[in-house]
């Protein structure tokens, strides 16, 4: 069995969990770009830190399209947590990108509530471990 979802795998994931079926109705709340990025991030991680992440995290990113973005209070009570990308982040290298994001992830599954120089060891470990599992 694989360990592993494929890309394309992911990115349907990505798609259903925050975009036209999801909790956003018309729209993804991250750009093309960043969603290419995100499905090449996410699909470096274990299948189970793919399902909770799509479950439990909610990514944000400005969009070319869009001049803003808004969430309704019900909408807000998602109880997620929350990753915004930074445009900087699109200047990184692919690996830079998938650690950066698996880092913040990290971050979340570890329920990290303050940020210290520990946290930031604990988290960066784990996404390593996941980064490090083989394909299958
Ligand atoms: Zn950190």
């Amino acid at each position: 069995m694989n360990a592993k979802y494929t890309l394309e795998e992911v990115d349907i994931r990505i798609r259903s969990a925050f975009g036209l079926q999801g909790i956003f109705g018309d729209a993804y709340p991250f750009s093309e770009e960043f969603r290419i990025i995100l499905a090449k991030a996410i699909s470096k991680l274990p299948k189970q830190i793919v399902d909770w992440t799509t479950e439990n995290v909610l990514f944000f990113s400005s969009r070319d399209d869009r001049f803003v973005f808004t969430l309704n209070i019900d909408e807000w009570k998602h109880k997620r947590g929350f990753i915004f990308l930074c445009e900087n982040l699109k200047e990184w290298s692919e690996g830079g990108q998938v650690l950066a994001i698996a880092h913040e992830i990290a971050h979340l599954k570890l329920d990290h509530r303050k940020r210290g120089s520990s946290e930031e060891q604990e988290a960066t470990k784990l996404a390593k471990q996941w980064l490090k599992q083989r394909k299958e």
